[in-house]
């Protein structure tokens, strides 16, 4: 059986997956799958990039038998024939750069895009944090925008609007983005950058009345009061409604239109369906596919209307919990589990209907273990299970502890131990 899936919360499924009993292949438009959740630290040379990626080759080598990696993008699914069409995703091409590929099964696993509201500007000056590239281009512009402050003869509105760091969305990717801009600024550049310490600000713009709606309110407050400490400022009920190169216009709290100059613009209001994902719902139509953030799934998580043979998992599906990287790894590994058992009951009965075996197999469960968040000056807040709410520095080791044991493998956690013991140490790097 051919099986083709895509990316991110199928780490956990291929690390776990039994390669005796199904042909895999495995299709993602880069070879190496990332760990979101320290890509705000990575911007700031907390921890390196190449730390918290895993080379999709370090796991497949390992497989009983040979898993077909395809550096590509799938940019159609068909379900009818059961076929899906993958493009080169290099920027060298050769003779062949696009192909066809059958499957049994699909798991689909390609995560979700920034939600942009269709707000102009945004894509054009904007940074998002998703991918390697995004934090890239977030830590050059961050240092372009210190050493054009602190270029002899600039002019003193021009300073204060380089060094103004302007993050819009308060969800958990913002707060810990600002975060952790304002303790590389405290704790860096303000040692490299004399001359412009004390300059710079850090507004984080969210428009609802509250940072981190999904946490209960006294953490929620305990995370305003330390950006107050912090003195990065929240400018809550203020939403952008346009992006233009050196300044955002905002609808501010009286209901005003306002501009806000920027040197640099991090954009972090949340997730949308990729354009692959919108296009399979479209096609297995309306009656099974009604939520428009992604692929609606039964509890084997097998896309509705998709005839068992289309599973979606992560960011690409719409479930009932946070489309948290926790609910994509347990569902990862709960596929793994699935499929190995598919396989053995189809062993005993190969004539049985897919319904029938169905029925059979476990449905897919998950127990939420907590949400955390990193608010800077090295505290952190947990909402565990049980009604159990944490906040300060001790929780701030609970999450590095957390966020280091969820990394992809020993190698992951040991590079990232030495970045934060070499940033401990020696400070961030300030280098490209
Ligand atoms: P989010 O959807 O949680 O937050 C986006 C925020 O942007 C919202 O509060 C929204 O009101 C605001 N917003 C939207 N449009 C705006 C506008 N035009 N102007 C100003 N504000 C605007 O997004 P996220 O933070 O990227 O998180 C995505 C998912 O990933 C969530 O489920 C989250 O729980 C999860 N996540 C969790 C962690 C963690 O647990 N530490 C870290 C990162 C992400």
């Amino acid at each position: 059986m051919d099986k083709t899936y895509l990316d991110r919360g199928s780490t956990s499924l291929l690390k776990d997956i039994d390669t005796e009993n199904y042909n895999v292949v495995l299709v993602s438009p880069r070879a190496y799958f990332l760990f979101t959740p320290l890509l705000p630290s990575s911007t700031v040379g907390t921890v390196e990039l190449r730390s918290i990626m895993q080379p999709i080759r370090f796991i497949t080598r390992f497989k009983n038998r040979e898993v077909l990696f395809i550096e590509g993008s799938c940019t159609d699914i068909d379900p009818e024939k059961k076929l899906i069409t993958v493009e080169d995703s290099s920027e060298i091409k050769g003779e062949v750069s696009k192909q066809q590929i059958k499957y049994d099964y699909l798991v689909v696993g390609v995560g979700a895009e920034n939600a942009t509201f269709n707000i102009p500007g945004v894509r054009e000056f904007a940074c998002f944090l998703k991918e390697s590239w995004d934090a890239r281009k977030i830590r050059s512009q961050l240092l372009d925008s210190l050493e054009s402050a602190a270029f002899p003869g600039q002019p003193e509105e021009e300073i204060q609007r380089l060094l103004h760091m302007v993050v819009v969305g308060g969800g958990p990717t913002g707060i810990e983005y600002a975060a952790g801009l304002h303790d590389f600024l405290e704790e860096d550049v303000k040692i490299w950058y004399p001359e412009i310490a004390g300059k710079f600000r850090i507004t984080l713009v969210e428009a609802t009345p509250h940072v981190l709606p999904a946490f209960s309110k006294d953490l929620i407050e305990y995370t305003e009061k330390t950006f107050a400490e912090n003195k990065v400022t929240i400018l809550n009920n203020t939403a952008v409604k346009k992006v233009n190169q050196k300044d955002i216009v905002v609808l501010n709290k009286d209901k005003e239109l306002e501009s806000i100059p920027y040197g640099l613009l991090v954009w972090a209001t949340g997730n949308t369906a990729r354009p692959l994902v919108a296009a399979l719902m479209t096609k297995l139509g309306l009656a099974a596919q009604a939520q428009r953030r992604g692929l609606t799934v039964d509890e084997h998580l097998i896309v509705a209307g998709s005839d068992n043979s289309i599973y979606a998992l992560g960011d690409a599906s719409a479930t009932k919990w946070a489309p948290t990287g926790q609910v994509a790894s347990r569902q990862g590994s709960y596929l793994a589990e699935h499929f190995k058992n598919l396989y053995e009951l189809k062993k005993k009965a190969p004539n049985s209907d897919s319904k029938v075996l169905l029925s059979q197999v476990d449905p897919f469960v998950y127990n939420h273990r907590g949400s955390l968040a990193y608010v800077g000056g090295d505290k952190a807040i947990a909402e565990l299970p049980g009604n159990i709410h944490l906040s300060g520095a001790a929780t701030y080791f609970f999450w590095k502890s957390a966020y280091l044991s969820n990394l992809f493998s020993l190698r992951n956690r040991i590079l990232v131990g030495f970045d934060w013991v070499k940033c401990k140490m020696f400070g961030r790097d300030i280098g490209r």
